[in-house]
């Protein structure tokens, strides 16, 4: 079957749209018709090699669509039904049998391998194959190949276009509240980054016991829709030490802290942002081979800083719960997302650096 699909030819280069052939589903596998997808930053660090997607290659890994084919044995989903393609996971090793299919020994492959777990790929140009399989899935594509176990049917009647980015961003961001720092009651917690992933750990933490909620970016735009979502205070880095004020703040070191921005020296302001027994939680994505410090002593105090993926839990778990939320009102995540077609996917990315649009989506062209 033809598909129109981004293609990434070689790092640093913008997305060419191009014709390309997907294969049949295989066994155990499902061919949907893609009718969004969100744009991750994961995709922009694909694209400049900081994490080491082989080129040439569709990207996206975040979509939503409709099942147009099953392959054999596949028994979850039918022709017809609407879904989300959230991560891939093996199914066989250790982590996914403990169900924490988000550290599957296989996720390096089975996210940045270029094809399905065996290698192989299932689009090609001009009979050539060409690295499918991103984040199990390559959504860029008007058609996209994802295995069964890595689909969650999406309930009757909810708009498939605003699906995809549950599959990762969101998720992340609202994952790392629910399942990682789990704030307490009468607790405080501060969110570095009001992007997209920091927003929905804000609309996150307001359905938590969390009470003091502080919001810390470099835009007094994105300042302002955190304290519509939840920030019962927000910080301009331009104008403050983020650390100091945190601690004016609360009247102490708070109890948690989220980093979604992946830059290097907010991950050490996170850091210093808790005090004892303080956690946390580091999300954003750095450039391949980055490193941080921290403070030995006060880290000593009890101090826990842990890393996640993905919002932990399962994409089914995730994906349905923040469904819920979404539908009573309390997690209003598609108000961030802003519609662009596949021939603008340079200009969306571009305008998601530039933070003048908070998740782009990407719709796909069909009649
Ligand atoms: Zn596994
Ligand atoms: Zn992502």
């Amino acid at each position: 079957m033809r598909v129109t699909a981004a293609v990434l030819n070689s790092y640093d280069t913008p997305f060419e749209i191009e014709e390309l052939d997907i294969e049949e589903p295989r066994a155990g596998e499902v061919r949907i018709k893609i009718i969004a997808t969100g744009i991750c930053h994961t995709d922009g660090l694909a694209q400049h090699a900081d994490l080491p997607f082989p080129t040439p290659g569709v990207l996206g890994h975040e979509g939503a669509g409709i099942v147009e084919k099953i392959g054999t044995g596949v028994t979850s989903v039918a022709v017809g039904d609407a879904v989300v393609i959230g991560w891939p996971w093996c199914g066989t090793c250790e982590h996914c049998l403990s169900g924490n299919p988000r550290y599957c020994d296989q996720l390096g492959p089975l996210l940045a391998g270029g094809g399905r777990g065996d290698g192989t790929s299932s689009l090609a140009r001009d009979g050539k194959p060409i690295h499918s399989h991103f984040f199990g899935q390559s959504s860029f594509s008007t058609y996209a190949i994802a295995s069964e176990s890595s689909l969650v049917k999406a309930p009757e009647g909810v708009a498939i276009e605003k699906l995809g980015p549950l599959a990762c961003g969101i998720s992340t961001g609202a994952g790392a509240i629910f399942n990682a720092l789990k704030p307490t009651l009468g607790s405080t917690l501060v969110i570095y980054g009001a992007g997209a992933v920091g927003l929905s750990a804000i609309m996150a933490a307001k359905n938590t016991g969390a009470t003091t909620i502080i919001a810390v970016d470099l835009h007094d735009s994105r300042l302002a829709l955190a304290k519509k979502y939840g920030a019962t205070h927000t910080i301009n880095v331009h104008s403050s030490n983020p650390v100091a004020e945190v601690i004016k703040i609360c009247g102490r070191h708070a109890d948690y802290a989220l980093e979604c921005t992946g830059n290097i020296k907010v991950v050490r302001q996170a850091i210093d942002s808790v005090g004892m027994l303080g956690t946390v939680c580091l999300i954003g994505g750095a450039p391949a081979g980055a490193e941080f410090t921290a403070d030995h002593l006060s880290t000593l105090w009890g101090k826990r800083i842990i890393g996640m993926l993905g919002g932990e839990s399962t994409s089914k778990k995730l994906i349905r719960g923040l469904l819920e939320l979404n539908a009573q009102g309390r997690f209003p995540y598609d108000e961030l997302l802003v519609e662009f077609p596949l021939s603008q996917i340079n200009e969306a990315l571009a305008a998601s650096y530039s933070g003048s649009v908070l998740k782009p989506v990407i719709r796909m062209p069909h009649e």
